[in-house]
């Protein structure tokens, strides 16, 4: 069968004694293009055979023999039945799993993916389970001793020595297993005569795989629940509400930042583990996991932590305890969503606005979907918890799709941080006295650290200059293979490309004309971090970005040293903007507001809203209160103003109407194609033929879908590849997916060409 037929195949149910006279299961590939095929089940195999483990099939005219998922199991009762020629199926050769890779309901989420996301199944299978599950991680294959039947019985007919009826008693009288090792120490012999025994007959060696090691959490000094106050209590309601009903709701938690939308969720999941069930926890960044896990650890005894800095064998062993249902909450990035809770009783999405809940590789889910989909499935409350919603949320709550619950206020009616634009147009000459850092901001920071306060600097830009040009040609030193500037790195004086892995050492001249008096500048973390130590030699700082927390678990160690007061200004990119929760930090500074403001990218302005807000968030958190300064070139924008306002509505008002205009999520659909090549003429090309074939199979279908396009992508190349791209629009659902699905399966693959599809997409450059 092809995607096509499987699109709108409602979830089967099929129980395999509903069987007929004949039983074929639909088998899924990981990797390949092709599939899913059908294969006759042979009578040995039709009670061991589960839905979602994995069987060996003979594939093809030459019978190659591949692995694949058992996605569905069809006899002929069965709604699929007329689409299966059971004379002409081939036999499964061998099933490779006893116990299913994946239940029954995280397969229905996996067809749910492959047809929203026009993914083949079999490789959205492959993202779910994770490697270490696939293949065993951490497990060892140990061989078990057990008596053979009857020897008891019959051990007075047996020609046996005193010490092989002590063994044999011996593993005669406990229930536990045992090993050679171990009962030859136990009764105190060499494990020859185990041996022995074994070779007899007597006892039986059995092989069974067990993990090596525990990855247990550690844990953490118990903290009692505060008392909510009268927004926390009525939210916390209202989702308990639908965990008594076993009901299913989308709420969104609207609550400003230092609004208390943790303690919610932590009393949500208290509730949910009293019915002995488990809860996701969604957050988006490693670097919030620690302090995450912390604060849920001290609340509850069993607690997973997925994040990509565990070993395959660490994931395995959670993926277990999960699976075993031993965990009451689950807390990890975008990929946790697939955690296999036997019984699933809330899902919470934190700062459910951020970016990175959306995969950029196939198959390009939104975990924010997919947890939508899981909770309704599941018939459980979803819980998307922000202080600036992505507009796509706030939309449907508007529309009632969801329901907002609202956290006006801060905790301890602690107020909101005042927050002042610093227009950086008309301070020129103080630019070059004091450098990227403002005079009336320096003057703050001197004041906060001799009150003994903590201060935070965002600027969301790694590296030290960002860009290299030459005043004489004009040339911009950029990446071979990708059209992107190089960005110098004061470590190891390295000029890098921050898209690919290209770099070398920093250019002493221009590499166009020879011109010695390069010029480097554009300002980045590492530069910041020499001013700053400049200007307050004595103050500790550290810098927080991706280049200085590559280590697992530096993280952890760079947030313990700001919280002990060691450390007096963190500085950094968008990693210390989120949910960091200081109160002694009570001065903010945003070195540019602007730096994503001018992308093109329809979301820009939302985004730079989102930051802004987001990191004036983290002060005012404590008795001392807190300030933010905001350092601009554009300080009548409309989303920085909205920023400095904390004012999400009027920030809404403005872009909402807008977005309305030109058809953009969250009012039409969109479905971006990427097509790249080696040849560029090829690419676009290729990318001309797809935006025909949409509008040609629109037409057939006589849907709504629109294409804007084919153009040069923002980033034109990229690791040596040209790029085009094309928005598709539409207004109803299914349409992108249905025109889309039929273009991927008419158009055929041409050479050195590849182009992707991305649902939603929230990276357009
Ligand atoms: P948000 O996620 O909304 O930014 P947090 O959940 O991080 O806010 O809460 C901010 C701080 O307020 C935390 O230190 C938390 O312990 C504290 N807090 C939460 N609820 C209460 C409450 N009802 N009373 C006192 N402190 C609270
Ligand atoms: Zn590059």
């Amino acid at each position: 069968m092809d995607q096509q037929s499987l699109f709108n195949v409602s979830p089967p149910q099929w129980q395999l004694d509903d069987q007929g006279d004949w039983l074929a299961a639909r088998i899924a590939f990981a990797t390949a293009p092709f599939g899913p095929y059908d294969y006759s089940i042979p009578t040995e195999f039709e009670t061991t055979l589960k839905l979602g483990a994995r069987v060996g099939v003979p594939l093809g005219r030459g019978n190659r023999k591949m692995a694949g998922y058992c996605i569905d199991i069809i006899g002929p009762q069965h709604p699929d039945a007329s689409t299966v020629n059971p004379a002409k199926l081939k036999p499964i050769a061998n099933v490779i799993d006893a116990k299913p890779l994946i239940n029954a309901s995280l397969l229905k989420l996996a067809k749910w993916i492959s047809q929203y996301y026009l993914c083949p199944i079999g490789q959205v299978i492959e993202t779910i389970v994770p490697t270490g599950v696939r293949n065993q991680s951490g497990t060892r294959e140990m061989l078990f001793l057990s008596l053979a039947d009857d020897v008891i019985k019959n051990i007075g007919t047996l020609k046996l020595s005193e010490l092989q009826k002590s063994i044999i008693y011996t593993l005669h009288g406990t229930v536990q297993d045992w090993t050679a090792r171990e009962l030859a120490e136990t009764v105190g012999c060499t494990v020859g005569p185990i041996s022995t025994l074994r070779k007899k007959g007597i006892i039986i060696a059995t092989a069974r795989r067990v993990q090596q090691k525990t990855h247990e959490i550690p844990a953490e000094k118990r903290i009692d629940n505060l008392t909510l106050n009268a927004e926390q209590e009525q939210s916390l309601s209202a989702i308990e509400h639908h965990i008594d009903a076993d009901t299913h709701e989308t709420f969104l938690l609207h609550g400003v930042t230092g609004s208390g939308k943790t303690e919610v969720y932590i009393r949500a999941i208290q509730k949910v583990v009293q019915y002995g069930r488990q809860a996701i926890v969604l957050v988006p960044e490693i670097s919030l996991t620690p302090q995450t896990r912390q604060r849920f650890r001290a609340r509850f005894d069993r607690v997973a932590v997925l994040h990509s800095h565990l070993t395959a064998a660490q994931r395995a062993w959670h993926w277990q305890q999960i699976a075993a249902g031993n965990v009451q909450v689950i807390i990890g990035a975008r990929s946790a969503i697939f955690a296999p809770a036997p019984n699933l009783g809330l899902i919470v999405l934190d700062e459910e606005h951020d970016g990175s809940f959306k995969q950029d590789k196939a198959p390009r889910y939104h975990a924010r979907d997919v947890a939508d989909f899981r909770a309704r499935q599941q018939k459980i409350p979803l819980v998307l918890g922000s202080a600036t919603p992505s507009l796509e949320t706030w939309h449907l709550a508007q529309q009632g799709t969801y329901r907002r619950i609202a956290l006006e206020k801060r905790v301890l009616d602690l107020p909101l941080p005042d927050v002042a634009t610093i227009d950086m147009r008309v301070d020129f000459e103080g630019r070059k006295r004091f450098g990227p850092i403002n005079q009336k901001l320096r003057q703050e920071i001197t004041k906060t650290i001799a009150d003994g306060g903590q201060v935070i600097l965002l600027l969301n830009r790694r590296g030290f200059s960002t860009r290299i040009q030459c005043p004489a040609c004009g040339n911009v030193e950029s990446c071979p293979d990708c059209s992107i500037p190089l960005t110098h790195h004061n470590i190891g004086n390295k000029a890098v490309c921050h898209y690919c892995d290209y770099g070398i050492p920093a250019p002493q001249k221009c590499t166009e004309c020879n011109n010695p008096a390069i010029r480097f500048s554009g300002l980045g973390t590492q530069k910041l971090e020499a001013n700053v130590t400049a200007m307050f030699p004595d103050v500790p700082i550290l810098r927080m970005d991706t280049d200085t927390m590559r280590k697992p678990g530096s993280h952890e160690k760079a947030l313990a040293r700001f919280r002990s007061g060691e450390i007096k200004i963190l500085l950094g990119t968008q990693m210390i903007a989120k949910g960091l929760d200081f109160p002694n930090v009570t001065l903010v500074g945003v070195v540019n507001a602007d730096t994503a403001l001018h992308l093109p990218d329809f979301r820009a302005a939302e985004r730079s809203f989102g930051l802004v807000t987001q990191v004036a968030g983290r002060t005012g958190r404590g008795e001392k209160g807190g300030r933010v300064l905001v350092q601009t070139f554009d300080p009548e924008n409309p989303a920085i103003v909205a920023a400095t306002r904390h004012d999400y509505i009027g920030f809404t008002a403005q872009e909402m109407p807008q977005r309305e205009e030109l058809g953009y999520p969250p009012f039409g659909r969109l479905a971006r194609l990427v097509i790249r090549g080696e040849i560029d003429s090829k690419a676009l090309q290729t990318a001309d033929k797809l935006a025909e074939e949409i509008t040609k199979t629109n037409e057939e279908f006589g849907l709504d879908v629109r294409v804007l396009g084919p153009a040069p992508a923002p980033v034109e190349k990229l690791r040596g590849k040209y790029r085009f791209h094309m928005l598709v629009f539409s207004n109803q659902p299914n349409a992108l997916q249905t025109v889309i699905a039929r273009v991927q399966s008419s158009v055929k693959p041409i050479d050195g060409i590849q182009w992707i599809v991305d649902i939603d997409p929230q990276d357009m450059l």
